[in-house]
C-alpha cells in the first residue's frame, strides 16, 4: 500500500507534490489555469485514501458542476479503488439538498421531499405574489424582484433583516423588495419548496441554528476540499466555513464549537482569481484573496508550471490577463514548446464567421490529426450558435451545443414534470397551479381564483382549499367548475398509484406514461396539425426514455451494490453519532423523489459530450470553464460582443469580462483561433462592431492574420480567405464524403448526428430555383440547367461572385441547401 501511495506523487512538480501531502492547517492552491488544480486536488484526494488511513465517508470533496464531480469522483476509483464509489463528490447544490434531505426534521414547514424551484419557478411564484400585492409589474418585473432576492440570500439576509434595511433607506424598491421577499419565502415554505439560494442559505441556517448537527458533519467530514474557488458566493463560503469548523480571523462570527467538539476539519481549496467569472452570481474574489487573512495559519502553495498549453497561447492569456489591475501577479510557463501561432481571422459578418469555423475544422478533420471531438468552439453569450449551427448543418458537420434553451425548460416538459412534482409534493403549489387546467378540463381562472381566496381565508394550503372546492365547500364556485376539479382530483389519485412493478421496482417512466395518456395531454399534441407540437410530442417521449432509463440504471445499480458490499474495505468507521452511510441524505434510488432530484440539479455543464462521441462541442465562454480541448475557436472579438456591451462603460465588469477572455483562451492545448466579424445581427440589426479591445491586448506577433481586411476582398468570392485555398475543385472530396445529420429535439443538447447522406460525390441533382452554398462561390440559385447524367450542368447565380456554370460529375464542392 505504502507503494501504491508514493506511486501517486509520480510525475507531479515540488509544489504539486506539496499540495498533495500536506497536513493540518488550511491549504490554498492558488494557480494559474492548467497549472493542474483540478488534477492536485484529485491526486490529494487519493492520496488521503491511499497514505493518511482517510476513509471515503470523511471525505467532502465540492465541484462545481455535476459533470466535474463524477469526472473526479471516476478518476479517484481509478487510483484507490471502487471503495470511492460513495464519496460525497458533488456540487455546492446537490451537497446541500443531501444534508437537508437528511435533516429536514428540523426544518420547519418542510418534509423531506421538498420541492426545488428553478428560475422559472421563483418567477411564477412572485408573479403570484405580485398579482395579489397589486405592484407595478412594468416597473418592477419578476426578474427583477428575482434578482434582488437572490442577492440577499448570497449574503445570508433574511426576509426579517432585509425589512429592518429596507427601513433607513430612501428609495422605494428595497423596502418593496424586502416585502416581496417575505411573502415569497412564506410561500415557498408553505409549498413546501425551496428555490436554489435556499439549498446552500438554508443548510448553513442549519448548521449554525443545531450545534448538535453541525458537530455531526465536522466529525464526520475530516476532509472539505474546494476546487473553483474563486467563484463561490458569501453564502457558499460561510457553509465550507461551518461545515469544517475552520475558525476564521475575520468574516463574520467565528463558528461556534462544542467545548469538547472535534478538531476542525482539514480544509484545501483551489481556485485563481484570474479566472472568477461569476460575479453576477454574487461570487465574489474576496473569497479567495482574503483566505489567507481569514485563516492566518493557512499555507499557502503556488503552481505556475503549465500542463496544457503551448507557449504561444500562454503568452498570449499572460498579456490579456495582466491589464487587469489589483491582481496578483503571476507568470505561466511551460515547456512543452512555443506551438503554432494563433490564428487570426476577420470575418465579413456572423455567417462568413461561422463559415471559416466550419471549413476550419473540416480541414483539420481532413488533415488527419484532428477528430471533431478535439474542438471547441466558444462564444460570449447563447444566441451567437445560431450561425454556427446553420453552416454545421449545411456542411453535414457533426456538433453538439451545450446550454440554450434546455430540454427541462422547454414547456411541455415542464408540465410532465410538474404533474411529478405535485404527485410526489401535493403541497408543491407553484406546480399544482400551472397542471391545473393543462391540459384544459374547465378549471379556469375564477374558479382557480376562488380556491386561492378560500385557501387565505382559512390559512389552509391551496390543495386542502382545492380538496374543499371538489367537495362543494369553496363558496362562489358553480357547480360545474367542482365537478372539474372533484374529477381531476381523481385522475390525479389514480396516476399517483401508477409506477410499480410486478417485480416490485418502481418506474418512473410508468408514471410519466400514465401523466400523458390519462390527462389526455398526448392526444391532444396528436390531434394537433401545428408542426410544433410533433416537436413537443417528440420532448415528451424522450422524457419518457430518460425516466425508463433512470429506472433501470437504478435497478442495475442495486444489483452492482450488493456486489461491492462484499469488499471489505468499503466499511465506513464508527463514530460517535453512528456509522455514517454515504448514500444517507439520497432518496431511494429510482424513486420518483430521486428522479426529480436530478431533473432539478442539471445544469448545462452536464451536457458536455464525452470525448468518444465524436462531435464539436460549442458553448460559451462560462460554460468553458475547467474544461481543455486541443482545439479551441473563440469567437466574436468584438467590442460590443466581447467585451459585452455592458461591460463597456464600467471598469469592474470590464475585469470580469477580460477574464473570461483569459479563461477562453486556456482552455485550448495546441491549437487557438480567434475571429471577429465586421458587421453582426443584433436585434434584426446589422451592427458594425469594432473590433475587441482584447485583441490589441495580444502582442501581434503571436497572431497569424488570415485575413485582416474583408472590404479588399469581398465580392470576389472567398478566395482570399485562407480557408479556401484548399477548397477549390481540386479538393478530394471523397475524404469529405460524410453522412447527412440529423437533428435531435431534445435539448440543451441539440445534437447533430450524421446520419443520412447529404454530399454527393457523383453529382448533384439540381432543379432551377434551388439554393447551394459553393465552397468557392459562396451562396446561389440555380437558374438553368442542361443536359443529363455525365453531361449535365448547371448555371448558378452567385450574386457579387458572378454568375457561373459548373458540370455535376465527380465531386463538386458544393451543397444544395
Ligand atoms: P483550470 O484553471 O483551467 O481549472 P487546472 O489548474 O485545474 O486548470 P488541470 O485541469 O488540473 O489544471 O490540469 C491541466 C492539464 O495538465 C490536465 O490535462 C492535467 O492532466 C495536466 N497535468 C497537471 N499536472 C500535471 C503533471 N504534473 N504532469 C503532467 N500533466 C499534468
Ligand atoms: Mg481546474
Amino acid at each position: 500500500a505504502e507503494s501504491a501511495a508514493a506511486a501517486l506523487l509520480d510525475g507531479l512538480n515540488p509544489q504539486q507534490r506539496e499540495a498533495v501531502v500536506h497536513e493540518g492547517a488550511p491549504l490554498l492552491i492558488v494557480a494559474g489555469a492548467g497549472s493542474g488544480k483540478t488534477a492536485v486536488l484529485t491526486k490529494r484526494i487519493a492520496y488521503l485514501l491511499a497514505a493518511r488511513s482517510v476513509t471515503p465517508g470523511q471525505v467532502l470533496a465540492i465541484t462545481f458542476t455535476n459533470k466535474a464531480a463524477a469526472e473526479m469522483r471516476e478518476r479517484v476509483i481509478e487510483l484507490v479503488g471502487p471503495r470511492a464509489r460513495n464519496m460525497w463528490v458533488s456540487t455546492f447544490h446537490s451537497s446541500c439538498v443531501r444534508i437537508l434531505r437528511m435533516q429536514a426534521a428540523l426544518l420547519p414547514g418542510l418534509t423531506s421531499n421538498f420541492s426545488i424551484y428553478d428560475a422559472d419557478d421563483s418567477r411564477r411564484l412572485l408573479t403570484m405574489i405580485s398579482k395579489d400585492l397589486e405592484i407595478d409589474t412594468k416597473k418592477f418585473t419578476a426578474r427583477l424582484l428575482a434578482t434582488s432576492i437572490s442577492n440577499l440570500k448570497n449574503e445570508l439576509i433574511g426576509p426579517e433583516q432585509a425589512v429592518t434595511d429596507a427601513e433607513s433607506e430612501t428609495t422605494e424598491m428595497p423596502r418593496l423588495v424586502a416585502k416581496v421577499y417575505t411573502q415569497y419565502q412564506r410561500r415557498l415554505r408553505a409549498a413546501n419548496a425551496m428555490d436554489f439560494d435556499d439549498l446552500i442559505g438554508e443548510t448553513v441556517a442549519l448548521l449554525q441554528n443545531f450545534p448538535q448537527v453541525a458537530e455531526y458533519y465536522r466529525r464526520r467530514f475530516r476532509h472539505v476540499l474546494v476546487d473553483e474557488y474563486q467563484d463561490t458566493n458569501h453564502a457558499q463560503y460561510v457553509l465550507i466555513r461551518e461545515i469544517s469548523g475552520a475558525s476564521a480571523a475575520t468574516g463574520g462570527d467565528p463558528v461556534e464549537r462544542e467545548p469538547n467538539g472535534p478538531a476542525p476539519a482539514e480544509l484545501c481549496v483551489v481556485g485563481d482569481a484570474d479566472q472568477s467569472i461569476y460575479a453576477f452570481r454574487g461570487a465574489t474574489i474576496r473569497n479567495i484573496e482574503e483566505f489567507e487573512r481569514d485563516y492566518p495559519d493557512a499555507r499557502t502553495i503556488l503552481l505556475e508550471q503549465n500542463y496544457r498549453s503551448t507557449q504561444h497561447i500562454l503568452s498570449a492569456a499572460n498579456s490579456l490577463i495582466s491589464r487587469n489591475a489589483g491582481r496578483r501577479e503571476k507568470r505561466l510557463w511551460t515547456d512543452s514548446g512555443d506551438g503554432d501561432l494563433i490564428t487570426g481571422y476577420v470575418a465579413d459578418n456572423e455567417h462568413d464567421e461561422a463559415s471559416f469555423v466550419a471549413r476550419e475544422i473540416d480541414k483539420l478533420v481532413d488533415d488527419g490529426e484532428t477528430k471533431f471531438s478535439d474542438v471547441a468552439v466558444f462564444y460570449r453569450t447563447n444566441n451567437s450558435s445560431r450561425a454556427l449551427e446553420e453552416i454545421f448543418i449545411r456542411l453535414g458537420l457533426p456538433y453538439k451545443v451545450v446550454g440554450g434553451v434546455r430540454f427541462y425548460e422547454r414547456k411541455e416538459v415542464r408540465d410532465a414534470v410538474a404533474y411529478l412534482r405535485v404527485i410526489d409534493n401535493p403541497e408543491d403549489t407553484v406546480s399544482l397551479r400551472r397542471i391545473l387546467n393543462t391540459p384544459r378540463r374547465g378549471i379556469g381562472d375564477r374558479a382557480e381564483a376562488c380556491v386561492a381566496v378560500h385557501s387565505e381565508q382559512r390559512g389552509i394550503s391551496f390543495s386542502a382549499a382545492l380538496r374543499d372546492a371538489g367537495e362543494g365547500r369553496v363558496p362562489l364556485l358553480n357547480t360545474r367548475s367542482e365537478r372539474a376539479i372533484a374529477s381531476f382530483l381523481e385522475l390525479m389519485d389514480g396516476i399517483r398509484s401508477v409506477g410499480t412493478l410486478a417485480d416490485g421496482f418502481f418506474d418512473v417512466g410508468e408514471v410519466v406514461e400514465a401523466i400523458l395518456d390519462r390527462t389526455g395531454y398526448r392526444a391532444d399534441l396528436e390531434a394537433s396539425s401545428d408542426p410544433q407540437d410533433g416537436a413537443r410530442l417528440d420532448n415528451l417521449n424522450e422524457l419518457v426514455s430518460v425516466a425508463r432509463e433512470f429506472s433501470s440504471e437504478a435497478r442495475n445499480a442495486l444489483g452492482q451494490e450488493e456486489i461491492e458490499a462484499a469488499i471489505a474495505d468499503s466499511a465506513p468507521p464508527a463514530i460517535e453519532s453512528g456509522e455514517p452511510d454515504a448514500t444517507e441524505g439520497e432518496p431511494d434510488p429510482g424513486s420518483l423523489a430521486a428522479f426529480l432530484e436530478r431533473v432539478s440539479l442539471v445544469a448545462d455543464t452536464d451536457q458536455i459530450p464525452d470525448n468518444g462521441d465524436g462531435v464539436v462541442t460549442m458553448m460559451t465562454l462560462h460554460t468553458a470553464k475547467g474544461l481543455e480541448f486541443p482545439v479551441v475557436f473563440v469567437t466574436g472579438w468584438e467590442d460590443g460582443q466581447f467585451p459585452h456591451m455592458r461591460a463597456l462603460g464600467d471598469p469592474n465588469e470590464l475585469s470580469e469580462e477580460r477574464r473570461l477572455a483569459y479563461v477562453g483562451i486556456t482552455r485550448a492545448r495546441r491549437r487557438l483561433y480567434l475571429s471577429r466579424a465586421v458587421v453582426r445581427s443584433a436585434w434584426g440589426q446589422p451592427i458594425a462592431n469594432p473590433e475587441s479591445r482584447f485583441l490589441q491586448e495580444i502582442p501581434g506577433e503571436l497572431i497569424d492574420w488570415r485575413r485582416l481586411d474583408p472590404g479588399a476582398s469581398f465580392g470576389g468570392g472567398r478566395s482570399s480567405g485562407g480557408y479556401s485555398q484548399g477548397g477549390g475543385a481540386g479538393r478530394d472530396w471523397s475524404r469529405r464524403e460524410r453522412p447527412g445529420w440529423q437533428s435531435e429535439s431534445f435539448g440543451s443538447s441539440r445534437t447533430s448526428i450524421p446520419a443520412a447522406k447529404s454530399r454527393n460525390t457523383m453529382g448533384l441533382v439540381l432543379d432551377v430555383g434551388d439554393r447551394v452554398s459553393h465552397d468557392k462561390y459562396g451562396l446561389g440559385s440555380v437558374i438553368a440547367s442542361d443536359g443529363v447524367g455525365t453531361r449535365a450542368t448547371v448555371t448558378i447565380d452567385f450574386g457579387t461572385a458572378g454568375k457561373v456554370r459548373l458540370m455535376l460529375i465527380g465531386g463538386v464542392p458544393m451543397v444544395k441547401l
